[in-house]
C-alpha cells in the first residue's frame, strides 16, 4: 500500500521515518487529557486510547497499553542501549519505545513521540 506522506512536517518525517526523538516536554500531546483516540500521524490508524494514557514523568506521552494488533516491536541497539522500538504495524512509522516499567495492569510503558501521533477527541 502506498502511503501519502506529503502532509508531514520536517520534524514529523525525522521522527516517523528516521527513528528520531522529539525533545522531552516539547510534545503537543504530553498534557492532553481529553477522552479520545491517538492515531498514526502518517496513515491514520488508531494506535492508542486515552484510557491507557498516564503521566509517567518522562516528558513524552505515555501509555500502559496499545490498541490490540496495531503496534509492532523490534529490538533497537542504537545509542549503546538495548531498547524495544515500537512502530505502527500498518505503515512501519517509528513511534517510540516500550519499557517494562509501566503501571498495572500491563506493566508496560509505551513512550511515544507526539510528532508520531494525531489526537481525535470524543469530547
Ligand atoms: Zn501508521
Amino acid at each position: 500500500m502506498e502511503i501519502n506522506k506529503d502532509h508531514l512536517s520536517e520534524e514529523q518525517i525525522q521522527v516517523t521515518q528516521f527513528c528520531g526523538t522529539e525533545p522531552p516536554f516539547s510534545g503537543k500531546l504530553l498534557d492532553e487529557k481529553r477522552k479520545g483516540e491517538y492515531i498514526c500521524t502518517v496513515c491514520k490508524e488508531v494506535l492508542f486510547d486515552s484510557t491507557s494514557k498516564y503521566e509517567s514523568g518522562s516528558g513524552w506521552p505515555s501509555f500502559f497499553d496499545a490498541a490490540e494488533g496495531k503496534v509492532s516491536t523490534r529490538i533497537d541497539n542504537s545509542l549503546g542501549m538495548t531498547r524495544t522500538e515500537i512502530l505502527c504495524k500498518n505503515c512501519s512509522s517509528h513511534l517510540g519505545h516500550v519499557f517494562p516499567d509501566g503501571p498495572k495492569p500491563t506493566g508496560n510503558r509505551y513512550c511515544v513521540n507526539s510528532l508520531s501521533l494525531d489526537f481525535i477527541t470524543h469530547e
